[in-house]
């Protein structure tokens, strides 16, 4: 497998060379906004450790991962009133894969609503800072 890249655009996030709208932060994940959103809400959940996805990720780093993404597909539902979440995850370019940091999607689904194709479009960033601000809250209550 391809060696995990040290410049890929959720390291340098990480770095905070970059910025995100982050929504949540534990000792080992970052949680923050997808910029492209597939629904309002979506939201991507990282490890702080370097892996390039499911293939070479540590199984306690990806159990973190898990356990905040539990957290996180709760305070979504909540703060978009969805009628559900879809959560997914894409290992190489076989599976979709396009950022080489292993990340989660969580995305607040409607009844009736598909979600739109990967990077769609870009954001604007006013309602990114709305739907981080109401995903904190929710994370809050
Ligand atoms: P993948 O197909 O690798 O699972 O998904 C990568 C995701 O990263 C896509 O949903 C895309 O919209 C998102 N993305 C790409 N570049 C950036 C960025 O610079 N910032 C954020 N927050 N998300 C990004």
């Amino acid at each position: 497998m391809t060696a995990y890249d040290n410049d890929n655009i959720f390291a340098k996030i990480l770095r905070g060379e970059f910025p995100c709208y982050k929504v949540f932060e534990t000792d080992k994940t970052l949680s923050f906004l997808d910029i492209m959103p597939r629904a309002p809400g979506h939201t991507l959940v990282i490890p702080k450790a370097p892996a390039r996805n499911i293939l070479d990720i540590k199984p306690d780093d990806f159990a973190e991962v898990a356990r905040v993404s539990h957290r996180i597909a709760a305070a979504a539902k909540k703060a978009f009133n969805a009628d559900g979440v879809t959560l997914q995850q894409f290992s190489e370019p076989a599976a979709g894969q396009v950022v080489y940091h292993l990340h989660m999607h969580i995305v607040p689904r409607k009844v009736g609503v598909d979600m739109l194709p990967p990077a769609s479009r870009k954001e604007d960033p006013k309602v990114l800072e709305d739907h981080a601000t109401r995903l904190i809250a929710a994370l809050k209550s």
